[in-house]
């Protein structure tokens, strides 16, 4: 479902981020991918949403090449594909409720089904009862089950996270990996950015390491492989 064929990205600054990278993630599968500050993890997972393209190489999503896809094309890309980021981007003006249903709203849903889709989200993040809340008015670790809520609404068939315990305390954490898990029982894609050692030795997923923009290390059931 996600396919890079040696994948290079430079950055208009001359910055090499990503130098070879060949990779084949299957439907369903759960992957961390770990590796130092600066080692190209962040743009690997924004070659996955289209956010970036390579310089050279081959990325499919869905056999979709994210080079020759058109830009008016590139939201029907998006929906397929769910994004969770470290410090949430939600709305702080708008409430738990609409910062979800503004996901569907977009895509001009109707109303009946926008409400008993946010709903069913809320009902699975365990917020049903801060629907009317602002963000500021919730801790970090619900405003992170808010952005899960509204990466998921449209059903994605690929989640990635970036960094999405980064900013969250141990306990809080390990909450997040259990809406994580759930969604991946469900058989989404899962792919997740992380300097946490503990979640990723615990959990025994796939992991792939990064270094100096190449895949160092890519095992089924690995451990995170740093000191942290
Ligand atoms: P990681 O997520 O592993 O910390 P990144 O993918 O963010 O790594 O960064 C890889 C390299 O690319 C770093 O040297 C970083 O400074 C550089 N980089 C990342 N984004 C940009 C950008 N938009 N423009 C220029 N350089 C960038
Ligand atoms: P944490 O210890 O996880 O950071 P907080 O102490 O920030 O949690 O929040 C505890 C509870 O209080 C949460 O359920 C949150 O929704 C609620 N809360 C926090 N700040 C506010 C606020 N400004 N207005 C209303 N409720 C709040």
């Amino acid at each position: 479902m996600i396919v890079m064929k040696d994948v290079h990205k430079k950055y208009p600054n001359g910055v090499t981020a990503l130098n070879g990278i060949t990779v084949n993630i299957d439907k369903g599968e759960f992957v961390y991918v770990v590796g130092p500050s600066g080692a190209g993890k962040s743009t690997f997972i924004k070659l996955i949403y289209r956010e970036e393209k390579p310089t050279t190489g081959i990325v499919k999503i869905n056999n979709i090449n994210t080079s020759e896809l058109k830009e008016k094309n590139v939201p029907y890309l998006r929906r397929k594909i769910g994004v969770v980021f470290q410090d949430f981007k939600l709305l702080p003006k708008l409430s738990v409720y609409e910062n979800i249903a503004f996901a569907l709203e977009v895509i001009e849903e109707s109303p009946r089904n926008i409400r008993k889709r946010v709903m069913e989200v809320l009902d699975l993040v365990d917020l049903k009862n801060k629907a009317r809340f602002l963000p500021s008015e919730l801790s970090g670790g619900e405003q992170q089950r808010v952005s899960i809520a509204r990466a998921i609404v449209n059903k994605p068939e690929i989640v990635i996270a970036d960094e999405p315990t980064g900013n969250l305390d141990p306990e809080t954490s390990w909450e997040i990996m259990r809406v994580f898990e759930e969604i991946s029982e469900r058989g989404t894609t899962m792919i997740m950015a992380t300097h946490s050692k503990e979640i990723v030795n615990k959990m025994k997923k796939r992991v792939i390491a990064i270094e100096d923009g190449i895949i160092v290390r890519d095992e089924s059931r690995g451990d995170y492989g740093y000191e942290n």
